[in-house]
């Protein structure tokens, strides 16, 4: 494929954008090469700047379940427009949403509506902090939760308890309030929370990771830590910014039947729009102000265009029992297709797979956490990755990255990309 316009592009943004891109992973610096430059994107298809046509399988990282410029959506958002674009006042849809996500989200009462996900995440661990009166938190490493500084923590020798900032920026005293886990790995939280005895506000976590490639909790991980949560007046956060209304109407507290105190929402529910929102119980959603003494605010908080994509996106999600099963069976479908072009390449690989959440790791080792996800062969997912763009198929140009399936992908689709991993196999 051609990518002359998207290069050209790219050399021009560079000029005036840090790395030409408003979010980093979109500089394909892990794979190499040029980004390409989207011109527009309808159903299951992306066009770039050059006039190609790519299967997409990032869909805006998550949130276009049904499929690019979904009808319904596109309406919403024009006919909103039309009577203004923002208010900074409230408004009727922002109750209708509301209380449709409340309805599909187990124990939640109440829902605030902010701009990303980066600041659901952000207000949910500091309602989590005045509700407890406690500071520090328990993230588990591999997990992404946004940019804001809380979060910007790896491990790594002696910060496996004691987290030591990996951005410059983020101060050490905001660093040692958060204190990393291993994902899947329950000792080891027990540990932590034994050694921060009365100190720890919060867990968040992501009920399955997706910023690892896909991680699902391993059987009783989830529940243990509910249990310790419960036993240690600690609040249990699940971020659902991927999950929520994608792996069930309830996400993956409905799926996996486990219940969070604060759950946080992003992408999906603004229907590709910039939304996010945290909800929870009443007792720990009344501790917000205006209500409570915890400040959260935001002008475009609720904003008009966003409240009418996002409602026009849970309708459709909540008005078909069948989409959820129908996306986690053509995720199976393309699961057994890839699998069975690399066996037939000899190519070693291990697939995860929840839902319509899928990712592809060249080890064999089982992928249960962060360490075991780097394993990775890195060099063979470069290859593996342009070979597929060079066939049409567009995955997240970084192997850290789930895939996402949509709606709108046919099994014609789904084939075309099969065969394409055979084609691709071949070379590596
Ligand atoms: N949480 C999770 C689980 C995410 O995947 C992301 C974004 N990929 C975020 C939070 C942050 O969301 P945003 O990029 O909208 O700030």
């Amino acid at each position: 494929m051609i990518y002359k316009r998207s290069s050209a592009l790219f050399a021009e943004a560079q000029k005036v954008i840090p790395g030409g891109v408003n979010s980093p992973v979109r500089a394909f610096k892990a794979v190499g090469g040029d980004p390409i430059f989207v011109k527009e994107a309808k159903g299951a298809y992306l066009y770039d700047e050059d006039g190609n046509r790519l299967i997409d399988y990032i869909n805006s990282w998550g949130p276009m379940i049904l499929g690019h410029a979904h009808p319904r959506v596109v309406e919403a958002v024009i006919d909103k427009a039309k009577k203004g674009t923002s208010f900074g006042m409230p408004t009727e849809i922002e109750t209708q949403i509301a209380e449709l996500a409340v309805a599909m989200v187990p124990n939640v009462d109440k829902i605030r509506f902010v701009n990303s996900g980066t600041e659901a995440c952000m207000s949910a661990v500091r309602l989590a902090r005045g509700y407890t009166g406690k500071d520090k938190i328990i993230k588990f490493a591999g997990c992404y939760h946004g940019h804001s500084d809380s979060f910007l923590i790896q491990a790594g020798s002696g910060a496996v308890t004691f987290g030591s900032p990996n951005s410059p920026g983020v101060t050490k005293g905001t660093a040692q309030d958060t204190l990393l886990a291993r994902y899947n790995d329950l000792d080891h939280v027990e540990h932590i929370i034994t050694s921060n005895k009365g100190e720890i506000a919060c867990i968040i976590i992501e009920p399955v990771a997706g910023n690892m490639g896909c991680i699902p909790p391993v059987k009783g991980f989830l529940e243990g830590l509910r249990a310790l949560c419960s036993a240690n007046d600690i609040l249990l956060i699940f971020d659902e910014v991927m999950t929520g209304f994608r792996l069930a109407k309830g996400g993956a507290q409905e799926l996996l039947g486990i219940d969070a105190d604060i759950i946080t929402f992003g992408k999906v529910i603004g229907g590709g729009l910039p939304v996010g929102a945290f909800a929870a119980r009443e007792e720990i959603m009344n501790y917000l102000a205006p209500l409570g003494p915890v400040y959260q605010a935001g002008t475009l908080s609720g904003n008009p265009l966003a409240m009418a994509a996002g409602l026009a996106m849970l309708t459709e999600l909540n008005s078909n029992s069948e989409i959820f099963k129908s996306l986690a069976d053509k995720t199976e479908y393309l699961h057994k297709g890839i699998a069975k072009e690399l066996k037939a390449h000899k190519i070693i690989h291990t697939i995860n797979r929840l839902g319509s959440m899928i990712s592809v790791h060249f080890t064999e080792d089982a992928i249960l956490d962060f360490e075991s996800a780097a394993q990775g062969n890195n060099e063979t997912f470069k290859k593996f990755f342009h070979g597929m763009l060079d066939n049409g198929i567009y995955i997240a140009p970084s192997a850290f990255e789930t895939w996402f399936i949509t709606d709108a992908l046919t099994y014609k689709d789904l084939d075309e990309t099969i065969e394409a991993v055979g084609k691709v196999a071949k070379t590596l």
